[in-house]
């Protein structure tokens, strides 16, 4: 059992594969030197999610997670060789580097007549599922959740049971790796594992969860409060759901998913929904992951220069003079996530007030952000950007003082990150315009 994104035991069907029949099971983790590409926070949360595990595995298995250093395609094999596994199990990856990396192991296993064999995604429905009578894919996200509704997803599987064989880190003859040292955050991160995503999933949904201080459930009030970055309306359990500590079926199970429950449960699930469109998205166009979805766009000016990296420099460090997009900033700074409402407002304002490439916010976010996710987070950018699918059109722009009035009502939020406010780096009037005189310069319109 090859793990990757699916750091968990519960609910986890490539691993009840791995096991069935009364096979042995190796709990692999490969730790890819080109991990070290990605931002210290997402690197720092697998470490500790990974410690979690091989502590759920010596608690259930009394056996640890093996580790091995290097390139899967070289490391996958030569483990299977090594303790002659008949197949390598996984659950399967639809993002590009994913689907490279395993074709390239899937033929070198193949030529020790060895399977790799994908059993379930990190997904409700799987990408490339959701389609039209006529067999065409979705690009629109309402018709899109529409029928992801309709084709439903499985309940969720059990945790593997004391009779699983297995052999791990602490068995005979099997060698791990180190995990090597912790990256240094550079921010607080949260509690990571199994437990962990469990616990906060439970307080979510529990009765009288809401932060509003009334005597709903979190979730029952998810509607209402999801876009008040001031109180804490959202689940946090993005980044559980990065590295698989949870799987989205056992968040849904627990819902009344079907549309006509209660609306927080209604709305909750069309979020796992938008999820689920965005890994769709960028499994069919691959493309999509830097570059425009709509390339009408693609000769829009933007700011490249000394002048573009000044700006660029002020968005990052939460030094704009606008509130609401610095607090966001330099919360995502301080915790290496950021409300949803506020990604928005920040990606907006970079794109449509700094006149930047959104491709150079995307970098920053999947740097900075503990959740960071290739397929989420820029189709998120290009969402903002009005570059990609079709929800936000370039010719609207948030206005950063009506969202802060409008979102943060009390201000609670820009007073909890930003003590020193600095004057407008801009009028954002005039940059309206200027976005929208660019934006006729290309669409004509
Ligand atoms: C510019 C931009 C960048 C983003 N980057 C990322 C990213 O790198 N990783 C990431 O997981 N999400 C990203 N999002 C989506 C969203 O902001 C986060 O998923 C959300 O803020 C996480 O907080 P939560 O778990 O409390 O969310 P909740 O509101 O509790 O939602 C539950 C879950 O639904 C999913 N979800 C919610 N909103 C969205 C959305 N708009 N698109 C896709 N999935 C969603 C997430 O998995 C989330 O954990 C981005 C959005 C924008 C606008």
């Amino acid at each position: 059992m090859w793990f990757r994104r699916d750091l968990r035991l519960g609910d986890n069907p490539a691993l009840l594969a791995a096991a069935a029949d009364g096979a042995e099971v190796v709990p692999l983790f490969v730790v890819d030197p080109t991990f070290a590409t990605a931002g210290t926070p997402r690197r720092a949360l697998l470490h500790d999610c990974l410690v979690a595990l091989d502590t759920s595995l010596r608690e259930t298995g009394g056996i640890g997670l093996v580790i091995r250093h290097g390139d899967p395609g070289d490391v996958v094999p030569a483990i299977a060789d090594e303790l002659d596994a008949t197949s390598v199990v996984v659950s399967r990856d639809y993002a590009p580097y994913g689907r490279r990396r395993d074709a390239g192991v899937a033929d070198s296993l193949a030529d020790h007549d060895r399977t790799l064999r994908g059993v379930g995604s990190p997904y409700a429905v799987d990408p490339g599922q959701v389609r039209k009578g006529d067999g065409d894919t979705y690009s629109v996200f309402t018709p899109f959740s529409k029928v992801w509704r309709r084709t439903g997803w499985q309940h969720p599987h059990p945790a593997p049971g004391d009779d699983v064989r297995w052999v791990g880190a602490g068995s005979t003859g099997v060698v791990s790796d180190p995990l090597g040292e912790r990256p240094v955050a550079g921010c607080t991160l949260p509690e990571a594992g199994e437990g962990a995503a469990l616990d906060r999933w439970r307080r979510f949904i529990d009765t009288s969860g809401a932060s509003d201080g009334s005597s709903r459930s979190a979730v029952a009030a998810y509607d209402d409060l999801r876009d008040r970055p001031d109180l804490t309306g959202t689940s946090r359990l993005s980044p559980d759901l990065k590295w698989g500590t949870v799987h989205p079926r056992t968040l849904l199970a627990d819902l009344d998913a079907s549309g006509s429950g209660e609306e927080g449960h209604t709305v909750f699930s069309s979020e796992l929904a938008w999820r689920d469109f965005y890994a769709d998205v960028l499994f069919r166009q691959p493309h999509s992951a830097w570059e425009n979805l709509n390339p009408k766009l693609d000769t829009i000016e933007v700011d490249t220069g000394k002048q573009g990296e000044e700006k660029f420099a002020r968005w990052c460090a939460g030094n704009t003079g606008f509130g609401i997009v610095d607090a966001g900033m330099r919360q995502l700074l301080a915790t290496g996530w950021m409300h949803n409402r506020v990604r928005m407002i920040t990606a907006s304002f970079l794109v449509k007030d700094l006149h930047l490439p959104w491709q150079w916010g995307a970098r920053w976010f999947m740097d900075h952000l503990v959740d960071g996710d290739l397929a989420s987070n820029n189709h998120g950018w290009q969402w903002a950007a009005g570059t990609g699918t079709d929800a936000a059109p370039y010719f609207r722009v948030f206005n950063p003082t009506l969202q802060q009035e409008r979102y943060d009502p009390d201000g609670a939020y820009v007073e909890r990150w930003v003590e020193d406010p600095s004057e407008p780096m801009l009028d954002h009037r005039v940059e309206r315009t200027e976005a929208l005189r660019r934006l006729k310069a290309v669409t004509g319109r």
